[in-house]
Protein backbone atom coordinates (compact mmCIF):
# COMPACT_ATOMS: atom_id res chain seq x y z
CA UNK A 1 0.00 0.00 0.00
CA UNK A 2 1.18 3.79 -1.01
CA UNK A 3 1.57 6.39 2.02
CA UNK A 4 -0.29 9.10 2.07
CA UNK A 5 2.41 11.29 0.48
CA UNK A 6 2.46 8.76 -2.11
CA UNK A 7 -1.67 9.07 -2.85
CA UNK A 8 -0.91 12.73 -2.52
CA UNK A 9 1.66 13.11 -5.21
CA UNK A 10 0.48 13.43 -8.63
CA UNK A 11 1.40 11.42 -11.40
CA UNK A 12 1.22 13.24 -14.69
CA UNK A 13 2.34 11.23 -18.24
CA UNK A 14 3.08 13.48 -21.10
CA UNK A 15 2.90 12.46 -24.39
CA UNK A 16 4.45 14.29 -26.88
CA UNK A 17 4.37 14.61 -30.52
CA UNK A 18 7.74 13.15 -32.14
CA UNK A 19 8.83 16.16 -33.89
CA UNK A 20 11.74 18.92 -32.34
CA UNK A 21 9.35 21.27 -31.95
CA UNK A 22 6.81 19.71 -29.68
CA UNK A 23 9.18 17.22 -28.19
CA UNK A 24 11.74 19.64 -27.02
CA UNK A 25 9.24 22.38 -25.07
CA UNK A 26 6.62 19.11 -24.02
CA UNK A 27 10.01 17.69 -22.20
CA UNK A 28 10.76 21.38 -21.08
CA UNK A 29 7.13 21.44 -18.96
CA UNK A 30 7.60 17.92 -18.06
CA UNK A 31 10.59 18.88 -16.09
CA UNK A 32 9.26 21.91 -14.86
CA UNK A 33 6.58 20.07 -13.36
CA UNK A 34 8.66 17.19 -11.59
CA UNK A 35 10.56 19.88 -10.24
CA UNK A 36 7.80 21.41 -8.37
CA UNK A 37 7.32 17.61 -6.86
CA UNK A 38 5.18 15.94 -9.44
CA UNK A 39 5.77 12.69 -10.27
CA UNK A 40 5.79 12.61 -14.32
CA UNK A 41 6.55 9.96 -17.36
CA UNK A 42 7.08 11.17 -20.54
CA UNK A 43 5.79 8.11 -23.27
CA UNK A 44 7.70 8.02 -26.62
CA UNK A 45 9.51 5.81 -28.99
CA UNK A 46 12.66 4.17 -28.80
CA UNK A 47 14.89 6.36 -30.66
CA UNK A 48 13.14 9.34 -29.64
CA UNK A 49 13.59 8.68 -26.09
CA UNK A 50 17.78 8.29 -27.34
CA UNK A 51 17.32 12.36 -27.91
CA UNK A 52 15.86 12.92 -24.00
CA UNK A 53 17.50 10.11 -21.85
CA UNK A 54 20.60 12.21 -20.91
CA UNK A 55 17.93 14.88 -19.46
CA UNK A 56 15.80 12.58 -17.45
CA UNK A 57 18.84 10.76 -16.49
CA UNK A 58 20.30 14.02 -14.94
CA UNK A 59 17.14 15.16 -13.48
CA UNK A 60 16.65 11.89 -11.94
CA UNK A 61 20.07 11.68 -10.58
CA UNK A 62 18.79 14.71 -8.51
CA UNK A 63 16.01 13.05 -6.72
CA UNK A 64 13.22 14.15 -8.78
CA UNK A 65 10.51 11.81 -10.10
CA UNK A 66 10.84 11.89 -13.83
CA UNK A 67 10.82 8.41 -16.09
CA UNK A 68 10.31 7.39 -19.92
CA UNK A 69 8.14 4.91 -20.37
CA UNK A 70 8.37 3.89 -24.11
CA UNK A 71 6.58 2.07 -26.78
CA UNK A 72 7.42 0.52 -30.26
CA UNK A 73 6.70 3.51 -33.47
CA UNK A 74 4.77 1.65 -36.31
CA UNK A 75 6.99 2.74 -39.24
CA UNK A 76 7.09 0.13 -41.13
CA UNK A 77 3.58 -0.94 -40.80
CA UNK A 78 2.09 3.03 -41.76
CA UNK A 79 4.44 2.84 -44.61
CA UNK A 80 7.41 4.68 -43.36
CA UNK A 81 10.90 3.83 -43.47
CA UNK A 82 12.52 2.09 -41.18
CA UNK A 83 13.55 3.77 -37.95
CA UNK A 84 11.60 6.65 -39.26
CA UNK A 85 10.00 7.40 -35.73
CA UNK A 86 10.60 11.85 -35.84
CA UNK A 87 8.17 14.22 -38.45
CA UNK A 88 12.34 15.71 -38.88
CA UNK A 89 13.29 12.50 -40.57
CA UNK A 90 10.71 13.02 -43.72
CA UNK A 91 11.17 16.69 -43.68
CA UNK A 92 12.29 16.13 -47.12
CA UNK A 93 9.98 13.94 -48.86
CA UNK A 94 6.57 15.63 -47.73
CA UNK A 95 4.01 13.37 -49.31
CA UNK A 96 5.30 10.70 -46.48
CA UNK A 97 3.45 12.64 -44.08
CA UNK A 98 0.16 11.05 -44.57
CA UNK A 99 1.97 7.91 -43.74
CA UNK A 100 3.53 9.61 -40.56
CA UNK A 101 -0.19 10.57 -39.35
CA UNK A 102 -1.02 7.00 -39.97
CA UNK A 103 1.68 5.66 -37.67
CA UNK A 104 0.61 7.94 -35.45
CA UNK A 105 -3.14 7.30 -35.03
CA UNK A 106 -1.95 3.67 -34.62
CA UNK A 107 -0.69 4.70 -31.35
CA UNK A 108 -4.01 5.02 -29.99
CA UNK A 109 -4.10 0.70 -29.09
CA UNK A 110 -0.71 0.90 -27.12
CA UNK A 111 -1.44 4.37 -25.30
CA UNK A 112 -4.40 2.69 -23.98
CA UNK A 113 -2.57 -0.41 -22.57
CA UNK A 114 0.18 1.91 -20.88
CA UNK A 115 -2.68 3.96 -19.58
CA UNK A 116 -4.33 0.69 -17.78
CA UNK A 117 -0.68 -0.46 -16.63
CA UNK A 118 0.82 2.97 -15.21
CA UNK A 119 -2.91 4.28 -14.12
CA UNK A 120 -0.74 8.46 -14.27
CA UNK A 121 -3.95 10.82 -12.46
CA UNK A 122 -3.47 13.38 -15.93
CA UNK A 123 -2.30 12.57 -19.36
CA UNK A 124 -0.98 15.78 -20.80
CA UNK A 125 -1.40 14.87 -24.93
CA UNK A 126 -0.10 16.53 -28.02
CA UNK A 127 -2.67 18.03 -30.08
CA UNK A 128 -2.15 15.44 -33.26
CA UNK A 129 -3.34 12.74 -30.57
CA UNK A 130 -7.13 14.05 -30.75
CA UNK A 131 -8.36 10.78 -30.01
CA UNK A 132 -6.28 10.63 -26.47
CA UNK A 133 -9.64 12.98 -24.50
CA UNK A 134 -11.53 9.58 -25.30
CA UNK A 135 -8.94 7.00 -24.93
CA UNK A 136 -7.85 8.90 -21.09
CA UNK A 137 -11.92 9.20 -20.46
CA UNK A 138 -12.83 5.92 -20.61
CA UNK A 139 -10.25 4.82 -17.92
CA UNK A 140 -11.39 8.23 -15.93
CA UNK A 141 -8.27 9.84 -16.73
CA UNK A 142 -8.75 13.69 -17.22
CA UNK A 143 -6.78 15.25 -20.83
CA UNK A 144 -4.98 18.07 -21.54
CA UNK A 145 -3.83 19.10 -24.48
CA UNK A 146 -0.73 20.74 -25.71
CA UNK A 147 -0.48 22.63 -29.20
CA UNK A 148 2.94 24.20 -29.04
CA UNK A 149 1.63 26.89 -30.69
CA UNK A 150 0.90 30.71 -29.33
CA UNK A 151 -2.54 32.06 -27.68
CA UNK A 152 -2.29 34.04 -30.58
CA UNK A 153 -2.68 31.40 -32.90
CA UNK A 154 -5.16 29.46 -30.97
CA UNK A 155 -7.42 32.34 -31.47
CA UNK A 156 -7.14 33.29 -34.84
CA UNK A 157 -7.48 29.25 -35.49
CA UNK A 158 -11.04 29.53 -33.57
CA UNK A 159 -11.74 32.45 -35.47
CA UNK A 160 -11.41 31.44 -38.87
CA UNK A 161 -12.77 27.74 -38.24
CA UNK A 162 -15.75 29.80 -36.58
CA UNK A 163 -16.51 32.73 -39.01
CA UNK A 164 -15.24 31.61 -42.12
CA UNK A 165 -13.86 35.21 -43.34
CA UNK A 166 -12.00 33.31 -46.10
CA UNK A 167 -14.87 31.81 -47.34
CA UNK A 168 -16.26 34.94 -49.76
CA UNK A 169 -13.07 36.03 -50.91
CA UNK A 170 -12.29 36.35 -54.67
CA UNK A 171 -8.37 35.32 -54.78
CA UNK A 172 -5.88 33.70 -52.73
CA UNK A 173 -4.08 37.03 -52.37
CA UNK A 174 -6.89 39.03 -51.28
CA UNK A 175 -6.56 40.13 -47.48
CA UNK A 176 -9.96 39.77 -45.15
CA UNK A 177 -9.34 40.69 -41.10
CA UNK A 178 -9.92 37.82 -38.78
CA UNK A 179 -13.17 38.34 -37.24
CA UNK A 180 -13.23 38.56 -33.56
CA UNK A 181 -9.87 38.97 -32.29
CA UNK A 182 -8.09 41.89 -29.83
CA UNK A 183 -6.19 43.23 -33.08
CA UNK A 184 -6.91 44.25 -36.67
CA UNK A 185 -5.11 41.51 -38.22
CA UNK A 186 -5.35 40.95 -42.32
CA UNK A 187 -3.86 37.45 -43.50
CA UNK A 188 -4.52 36.26 -47.10
CA UNK A 189 -6.02 32.69 -48.32
CA UNK A 190 -2.41 32.01 -49.66
CA UNK A 191 -1.34 31.77 -46.10
CA UNK A 192 -3.44 29.23 -44.69
CA UNK A 193 -2.94 25.58 -43.84
CA UNK A 194 -4.23 23.39 -46.26
CA UNK A 195 -6.61 21.97 -43.76
CA UNK A 196 -8.54 24.77 -43.31
CA UNK A 197 -7.74 26.84 -46.47
CA UNK A 198 -11.15 25.35 -48.33
CA UNK A 199 -13.94 26.52 -45.83
CA UNK A 200 -15.86 24.19 -47.19
CA UNK A 201 -13.58 20.92 -47.01
CA UNK A 202 -11.79 21.65 -43.49
CA UNK A 203 -9.78 18.30 -43.11
CA UNK A 204 -11.05 15.68 -40.57
CA UNK A 205 -7.88 16.20 -38.53
CA UNK A 206 -8.53 19.82 -38.00
CA UNK A 207 -12.17 18.91 -36.64
CA UNK A 208 -10.99 16.24 -34.63
CA UNK A 209 -8.22 18.44 -33.25
CA UNK A 210 -10.33 21.54 -32.50
CA UNK A 211 -13.37 19.43 -31.01
CA UNK A 212 -10.82 17.54 -28.94
CA UNK A 213 -9.32 21.63 -27.62
CA UNK A 214 -13.10 22.44 -26.21
CA UNK A 215 -13.19 19.16 -24.78
CA UNK A 216 -10.12 18.14 -23.13
CA UNK A 217 -9.28 19.11 -19.24
CA UNK A 218 -7.66 22.39 -20.13
CA UNK A 219 -4.76 23.56 -22.35
CA UNK A 220 -1.23 24.19 -21.64
CA UNK A 221 0.51 26.89 -23.49
CA UNK A 222 4.42 28.06 -23.93
CA UNK A 223 3.61 31.84 -23.72
CA UNK A 224 3.46 34.32 -21.12
CA UNK A 225 1.02 36.66 -19.88
CA UNK A 226 2.37 39.31 -20.08
CA UNK A 227 3.70 39.13 -24.58
CA UNK A 228 -0.05 37.82 -25.43
CA UNK A 229 -2.33 39.67 -22.21
CA UNK A 230 -5.11 40.06 -24.82
CA UNK A 231 -5.24 36.94 -26.70
CA UNK A 232 -4.36 35.16 -23.29
CA UNK A 233 -7.95 36.60 -21.88
CA UNK A 234 -9.64 36.13 -25.27
CA UNK A 235 -8.58 32.31 -25.14
CA UNK A 236 -10.06 31.86 -21.42
CA UNK A 237 -12.88 34.47 -21.27
CA UNK A 238 -14.45 34.60 -24.89
CA UNK A 239 -14.01 31.28 -26.51
CA UNK A 240 -13.48 29.57 -22.91
CA UNK A 241 -11.26 27.89 -22.59
CA UNK A 242 -9.24 26.36 -19.19
CA UNK A 243 -5.41 27.54 -19.87
CA UNK A 244 -2.35 27.72 -18.12
CA UNK A 245 0.31 29.66 -19.55
CA UNK A 246 3.92 27.88 -18.15
CA UNK A 247 6.77 30.18 -20.75
CA UNK A 248 8.87 30.51 -21.98
CA UNK A 249 9.70 26.98 -21.31
CA UNK A 250 13.00 27.48 -22.46
CA UNK A 251 13.81 29.49 -19.83
CA UNK A 252 13.95 26.68 -17.43
CA UNK A 253 17.49 25.40 -19.14
CA UNK A 254 19.69 27.16 -16.99
CA UNK A 255 23.26 26.19 -17.79
CA UNK A 256 25.79 25.29 -20.44
CA UNK A 257 24.97 21.74 -20.65
CA UNK A 258 21.09 21.82 -20.59
CA UNK A 259 20.93 24.64 -23.07
CA UNK A 260 23.34 23.03 -25.48
CA UNK A 261 22.00 19.32 -24.91
CA UNK A 262 18.68 20.51 -25.42
CA UNK A 263 16.68 18.64 -28.36
CA UNK A 264 20.13 18.08 -30.04
CA UNK A 265 18.65 15.65 -32.92
CA UNK A 266 21.95 15.29 -34.80
CA UNK A 267 25.24 15.75 -34.76
CA UNK A 268 26.49 19.13 -36.64
CA UNK A 269 29.98 20.10 -38.68
CA UNK A 270 30.59 22.73 -35.56
CA UNK A 271 29.70 22.60 -31.52
CA UNK A 272 28.48 24.40 -29.27
CA UNK A 273 31.51 25.72 -27.87
CA UNK A 274 32.82 26.63 -31.30
CA UNK A 275 29.92 28.89 -32.02
CA UNK A 276 30.26 30.91 -28.86
CA UNK A 277 34.16 31.42 -29.54
CA UNK A 278 33.46 32.55 -33.10
CA UNK A 279 30.54 34.63 -32.04
CA UNK A 280 33.01 36.06 -28.77
CA UNK A 281 35.26 38.40 -31.42
CA UNK A 282 32.12 40.28 -32.53
CA UNK A 283 30.48 43.64 -31.08
CA UNK A 284 27.38 43.56 -29.70
CA UNK A 285 24.72 43.32 -31.69
CA UNK A 286 26.38 43.04 -35.55
CA UNK A 287 25.63 39.00 -35.77
CA UNK A 288 22.43 37.93 -37.56
CA UNK A 289 21.76 34.14 -36.95
CA UNK A 290 19.78 32.57 -39.79
CA UNK A 291 17.80 29.23 -38.68
CA UNK A 292 14.54 27.51 -40.47
CA UNK A 293 13.97 25.34 -37.36
CA UNK A 294 13.65 21.83 -37.35
CA UNK A 295 11.71 20.92 -40.32
CA UNK A 296 12.02 23.32 -43.36
CA UNK A 297 14.08 21.79 -46.63
CA UNK A 298 15.06 24.60 -49.07
CA UNK A 299 15.52 23.90 -52.79
CA UNK A 300 19.24 24.61 -54.31
CA UNK A 301 17.95 27.97 -55.98
CA UNK A 302 16.49 29.01 -52.68
CA UNK A 303 19.89 28.42 -50.89
CA UNK A 304 21.57 30.07 -52.95
CA UNK A 305 19.27 33.14 -52.81
CA UNK A 306 19.72 33.41 -49.11
CA UNK A 307 24.14 32.61 -49.59
CA UNK A 308 23.93 35.85 -51.67
CA UNK A 309 21.17 37.87 -50.18
CA UNK A 310 23.68 37.60 -46.72
CA UNK A 311 26.69 38.15 -48.56
CA UNK A 312 25.25 41.46 -50.31
CA UNK A 313 23.96 42.57 -47.08
CA UNK A 314 27.61 42.85 -45.60
CA UNK A 315 26.84 41.85 -42.13
CA UNK A 316 28.31 38.90 -39.74
CA UNK A 317 26.17 35.93 -39.66
CA UNK A 318 25.48 32.30 -38.65
CA UNK A 319 23.62 30.35 -40.46
CA UNK A 320 22.30 26.84 -39.57
CA UNK A 321 21.69 24.87 -42.77
CA UNK A 322 19.87 21.69 -42.61
CA UNK A 323 21.82 18.71 -44.13
CA UNK A 324 21.23 17.94 -47.79
CA UNK A 325 21.40 14.96 -49.60
CA UNK A 326 23.34 16.23 -51.78
CA UNK A 327 27.21 16.42 -50.57
CA UNK A 328 28.62 18.56 -53.63
CA UNK A 329 26.37 21.46 -51.41
CA UNK A 330 25.44 22.76 -55.50
CA UNK A 331 23.55 25.89 -53.87
CA UNK A 332 26.92 27.53 -52.27
CA UNK A 333 27.95 30.50 -54.41
CA UNK A 334 31.50 29.99 -55.53
CA UNK A 335 33.96 30.86 -53.26
CA UNK A 336 31.58 31.56 -50.99
CA UNK A 337 32.97 30.33 -47.79
CA UNK A 338 36.47 31.63 -48.84
CA UNK A 339 34.99 35.02 -49.29
CA UNK A 340 32.68 34.68 -46.09
CA UNK A 341 35.63 33.62 -43.70
CA UNK A 342 35.63 35.23 -40.56
CA UNK A 343 32.18 36.85 -41.85
CA UNK A 344 29.91 34.33 -41.58
CA UNK A 345 30.26 30.62 -40.26
CA UNK A 346 27.43 27.75 -41.66
CA UNK A 347 26.60 24.93 -39.09
CA UNK A 348 25.70 22.33 -40.93
CA UNK A 349 23.02 20.23 -38.71
CA UNK A 350 21.96 20.98 -35.15
CA UNK A 351 22.61 24.71 -34.09
CA UNK A 352 22.59 25.72 -30.25
CA UNK A 353 19.80 27.90 -31.14
CA UNK A 354 19.16 29.05 -27.22
CA UNK A 355 23.20 29.54 -26.57
CA UNK A 356 23.64 31.46 -29.73
CA UNK A 357 19.84 34.04 -29.51
CA UNK A 358 21.53 34.39 -25.78
CA UNK A 359 25.40 36.04 -26.95
CA UNK A 360 25.31 39.03 -26.46
CA UNK A 361 27.04 39.36 -30.35
CA UNK A 362 23.53 38.49 -31.61
CA UNK A 363 21.84 41.09 -33.37
CA UNK A 364 19.30 39.70 -35.22
CA UNK A 365 17.50 36.17 -36.09
CA UNK A 366 16.21 35.09 -39.33
CA UNK A 367 13.34 32.84 -38.41
CA UNK A 368 10.32 30.78 -39.96
CA UNK A 369 8.40 31.68 -36.98
CA UNK A 370 8.21 28.53 -35.23
CA UNK A 371 6.65 29.31 -31.67
CA UNK A 372 9.72 28.03 -29.65
CA UNK A 373 11.77 30.22 -32.07
CA UNK A 374 9.92 32.89 -32.19
CA UNK A 375 9.80 32.38 -27.82
CA UNK A 376 13.53 31.75 -27.63
CA UNK A 377 14.31 35.02 -29.85
CA UNK A 378 12.14 37.04 -27.41
CA UNK A 379 13.24 35.55 -24.00
CA UNK A 380 17.00 36.50 -25.87
CA UNK A 381 15.82 40.49 -26.47
CA UNK A 382 16.47 39.76 -30.32
CA UNK A 383 14.58 41.47 -32.71
CA UNK A 384 13.70 39.22 -36.12
CA UNK A 385 13.25 39.16 -39.71
CA UNK A 386 9.85 36.67 -40.06
CA UNK A 387 10.40 34.06 -43.32
CA UNK A 388 7.23 32.36 -42.33
CA UNK A 389 7.01 28.08 -44.56
CA UNK A 390 3.85 26.36 -43.24
CA UNK A 391 2.50 24.93 -40.25
CA UNK A 392 1.00 27.77 -38.17
CA UNK A 393 3.85 30.09 -39.18
CA UNK A 394 2.04 32.47 -41.01
CA UNK A 395 -0.34 33.48 -37.50
CA UNK A 396 2.99 33.64 -35.42
CA UNK A 397 4.82 36.15 -37.82
CA UNK A 398 1.56 38.05 -37.06
CA UNK A 399 2.53 38.49 -33.67
CA UNK A 400 6.33 39.46 -34.43
CA UNK A 401 5.29 42.02 -36.77
CA UNK A 402 1.49 43.23 -35.92
CA UNK A 403 0.84 42.63 -32.85
CA UNK A 404 4.06 43.18 -30.69
CA UNK A 405 6.16 44.65 -33.26
CA UNK A 406 9.77 43.84 -33.01
CA UNK A 407 10.68 42.03 -36.17
CA UNK A 408 10.30 42.74 -40.29
CA UNK A 409 8.75 40.56 -42.51
CA UNK A 410 10.74 39.22 -45.58
CA UNK A 411 7.51 39.12 -47.45
CA UNK A 412 6.66 35.45 -48.10
CA UNK A 413 2.95 34.74 -48.95
CA UNK A 414 2.87 31.40 -49.86
CA UNK A 415 2.23 28.33 -47.16
CA UNK A 416 3.72 25.41 -48.46
CA UNK A 417 4.63 22.08 -46.71
CA UNK A 418 8.16 21.86 -44.98
CA UNK A 419 9.08 24.49 -47.38
CA UNK A 420 10.16 22.27 -49.95
CA UNK A 421 8.27 22.89 -52.68
CA UNK A 422 9.04 25.77 -54.64
CA UNK A 423 5.87 28.00 -54.97
CA UNK A 424 7.87 30.99 -53.83
CA UNK A 425 11.36 32.26 -54.52
CA UNK A 426 12.42 34.53 -52.20
CA UNK A 427 15.16 36.93 -53.89
CA UNK A 428 18.25 38.06 -53.24
CA UNK A 429 17.65 41.57 -52.84
CA UNK A 430 14.12 40.98 -50.75
CA UNK A 431 16.94 39.31 -48.38
CA UNK A 432 19.48 41.93 -48.12
CA UNK A 433 16.21 44.73 -47.83
CA UNK A 434 15.17 42.91 -44.92
CA UNK A 435 18.50 42.50 -43.42
CA UNK A 436 19.20 45.93 -43.68
CA UNK A 437 16.01 47.07 -41.95
CA UNK A 438 16.79 45.17 -39.42
CA UNK A 439 20.71 45.55 -38.69
CA UNK A 440 21.56 48.74 -40.11
CA UNK A 441 20.36 50.68 -36.60
CA UNK A 442 17.92 52.92 -38.35
CA UNK A 443 15.05 54.02 -36.02
CA UNK A 444 12.58 51.51 -36.80
CA UNK A 445 14.80 48.58 -36.18
CA UNK A 446 16.09 50.30 -32.93
CA UNK A 447 12.58 50.69 -31.70
CA UNK A 448 11.98 47.37 -32.33
CA UNK A 449 15.15 46.31 -30.58
CA UNK A 450 14.26 48.46 -27.35
CA UNK A 451 10.53 46.98 -27.54
CA UNK A 452 12.31 42.99 -27.57
CA UNK A 453 14.65 43.82 -24.56
CA UNK A 454 11.46 44.66 -22.40
CA UNK A 455 9.75 41.65 -23.39
CA UNK A 456 13.12 39.70 -22.30
CA UNK A 457 12.96 41.16 -18.92
CA UNK A 458 9.45 40.37 -18.38
CA UNK A 459 10.23 37.17 -19.95
CA UNK A 460 12.86 36.75 -16.97
CA UNK A 461 10.16 38.35 -14.16
CA UNK A 462 7.59 35.75 -15.26
CA UNK A 463 9.18 32.57 -14.74
CA UNK A 464 10.46 34.16 -11.85
CA UNK A 465 9.33 33.51 -8.17
CA UNK A 466 5.83 35.21 -7.97
CA UNK A 467 6.34 35.45 -11.32
CA UNK A 468 2.75 35.33 -13.78
CA UNK A 469 4.22 32.15 -14.79
CA UNK A 470 5.50 31.10 -12.34
CA UNK A 471 1.62 32.05 -10.63
CA UNK A 472 -0.07 30.20 -13.30
CA UNK A 473 2.00 27.20 -12.53
CA UNK A 474 0.77 26.83 -9.17
CA UNK A 475 -2.25 27.10 -10.20
CA UNK A 476 -2.32 24.66 -12.21
CA UNK A 477 -0.97 21.82 -9.74
CA UNK A 478 -3.42 23.20 -7.44
CA UNK A 479 -6.24 22.91 -9.51
CA UNK A 480 -4.91 19.22 -10.88
CA UNK A 481 -4.63 18.50 -6.98
CA UNK A 482 -7.74 19.65 -6.09
CA UNK A 483 -9.76 17.85 -8.89
CA UNK A 484 -7.92 14.66 -8.41
CA UNK A 485 -9.63 14.82 -4.47
CA UNK A 486 -12.65 15.96 -5.98
CA UNK A 487 -13.24 12.67 -7.75
N1 LIG B 1 16.45 24.07 -32.94
C1 LIG B 1 17.77 24.09 -32.55
N2 LIG B 1 18.72 24.00 -33.52
C2 LIG B 1 18.43 23.89 -34.84
C3 LIG B 1 17.08 23.89 -35.22
C4 LIG B 1 16.11 23.99 -34.25
O1 LIG B 1 18.08 24.18 -31.35
O2 LIG B 1 19.35 23.85 -35.66
C5 LIG B 1 15.41 24.11 -31.88
C6 LIG B 1 14.91 25.50 -31.61
O3 LIG B 1 15.67 26.10 -30.60
C7 LIG B 1 13.46 25.23 -31.17
C8 LIG B 1 13.07 23.98 -31.95
O4 LIG B 1 14.29 23.36 -32.33
O5 LIG B 1 13.41 24.96 -29.79
C9 LIG B 1 12.28 24.29 -33.20
O6 LIG B 1 10.97 24.60 -32.86
P1 LIG B 1 10.14 25.68 -33.64
O7 LIG B 1 8.78 25.72 -33.03
O8 LIG B 1 10.85 26.97 -33.67
O9 LIG B 1 10.10 25.17 -35.14
P2 LIG B 1 9.81 23.74 -35.84
O10 LIG B 1 11.09 23.02 -35.86
O11 LIG B 1 8.75 23.05 -35.03
O12 LIG B 1 9.35 24.12 -37.21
Amino acid sequence: MGSAADDEQLHVLFFPLMAPGHLIPSVDIARILAFRGVKVTILTTPLNALHISHIVDRDRRSGIHIQIHQTRFPSVEAGLPEGCENASSISDQPDMLPNFLKALSMLQQPFEEILQELRPDYVVADMFYPWATDVAGKLGIPRLIFHSTSFFTLCAVDSLTRYKPHANIVSDMEAFVLPGIPDQIEMTRSQLPDDIKDPNNISELHTCIWKADESCYGTLVNSFFELEQAYAEHYRKVMGRKAWHLGPVCLSNKNFTEKAQRGNINKANIDANECLCWLDTKKPDSVLFVCFGSMSRFSSTQLHEIAMGLEDSGHSFIWAVRKTEDDQEPWLPDGFEKRMEGKGLIVRGWAPQVLILEHPAVGGFVTHCGWNSILESVSAGVPMITWPLFAEQFYNEKVVTMVLKIGVEVGTKTWRVFAGEEKELVKRDAIKEAVTRLMDSGEEAEEMRSRVRKLKEMARRAVEKGGSTDADLTALIEDLRLHKRSV
